[in-house]
């Protein structure tokens, strides 16, 4: 009867929402949700141009080390160190009009997992991830703690202007006056959906099958001062265990937190064998989208099976299969690239 049961629920959930599994995937990375007002027409070169470059410097890390970690970390860096996404220089601004990072790396074969959240001088937070992954006996380190951390260990610092955009500021005033009328409306919804979202992620398989995920985010444009999101809280935003999958999240942190998102996921897979596509659309069409909450995961299965599962207008994404092909997407278009 149970199983009856388990089968009837998974036939519902393949069949209605029906994320397609794409084989032989080795990387894949996304930009976070996005609307067409924040990617108008004449951005969505740039950010593909902006992911191909992650995606080669994933895919290179990958040829020249044969690390899953080492590819993840190379494809967040590239798309912190790119003004268009909402990670290291794109990040958007708090409530206070500065910058506060989080970031996540995680290795399915360990388990180790590092994190820093809330970080305002480290250019490349992911980096920071890492080494709290492979110097510390910790998994979070955050604000000030953080940031002299990295210093530390000689982790590269920018002054705070650094991640001062033009785009990201006028998001910022956008946003603070429909704060001001929310505030006097009292909407119920706690995020106004515009000028918020774009956390970067990647997850990647090696030849050794190891899977590794990473995840690096500004957070939601006017969080509080010292609010940390979901990419740095491993479980909810980021995961990656060699007998699942490896995730990446992006969306409302608040939600991905509550409901322990990535870490759900692989638990689907693992007890009740759904595939990648099944196991994410649970969790971001069966669960989130009828509490209104946009956002979305990527996963990629020890097999090389990927997922992207995504309730929102679009999620700029791409991903590279063994014989070197990349796929990039935003919106309905679809770019097909050689990187050998
Ligand atoms: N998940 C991120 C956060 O809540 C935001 C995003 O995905 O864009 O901090």
């Amino acid at each position: 009867m149970k199983n009856l049961l388990l089968l009837i629920s998974y036939l519902i959930t393949s069949t209605l929402y029906a994320s397609q599994a794409i084989p032989e995937v080795v990387l894949a990375i996304h930009g976070g949700t996005a609307d067409h007002e924040e990617i108008p027409l004449s951005l969505e070169k740039e950010v593909i141009e902006g992911l191909t470059e992650s995606l080669k410097a994933g895919y290179r890390a990958l040829e020249k080390t044969g690390s899953s970690l080492d590819a993840v970390e190379a494809s967040v860096k590239s798309l912190e160190d790119n003004p268009l996404f909402n990670a290291g220089k794109g990040a958007v601004f708090t409530s206070q009009g500065k910058n506060e990072m989080d970031a996540a790396i995680m290795e399915g074969k360990s388990k180790k997992a590092g994190a820093v959240a809330s970080t305002t001088v480290i250019k490349n937070p992911i980096a920071a991830a890492r080494a709290v992954m492979e110097k510390t006996r910790h998994v979070l380190l955050v604000g000030a703690g953080a940031d002299q951390f990295a210093k530390d260990n000689r982790l590269e610092i920018v002054p705070a202007k650094y991640f001062f955009t033009q785009r990201r500021w006028k998001e910022w005033k956008k946003s603070q006056e429909k704060k001001n009328q929310n505030t006097q409306s009292s909407l119920p919804t706690p995020w106004n959906r515009h000028f918020s979202l774009g956390t970067v992620g990647s997850v990647a398989l090696d030849s050794q099958n190891n899977l590794a995920a990473a995840t690096s985010t500004g957070g939601l444009t006017n969080k509080m001062h010292g609010r940390v999101g979901d990419s740095p809280i491993i479980g909810a935003g980021t995961f990656a265990d060699n007998e699942t999958a490896a995730i990446s999240c992006t969306g409302v942190g608040e939600y991905f937190i509550r409901y322990g998102v990535a870490r759900e996921i692989s638990t689907l897979i693992k007890y009740k064998n759904f595939n990648v596509a099944t196991a994410a659309d649970v969790l971001i069409q069966e669960t989130l989208k009828p509490e209104k909450v946009e956002g979305a995961a990527i996963v990629l299965d020890k097999k090389g099976n990927l997922a992207f599962s995504y309730h929102a207008e679009g999620l700029p994404r791409g991903y590279v299969t063994k014989d070197g092909m990349a796929h990039l997407f935003i919106f309905d278009k679809e770019v097909v690239r050689s990187l050998k």
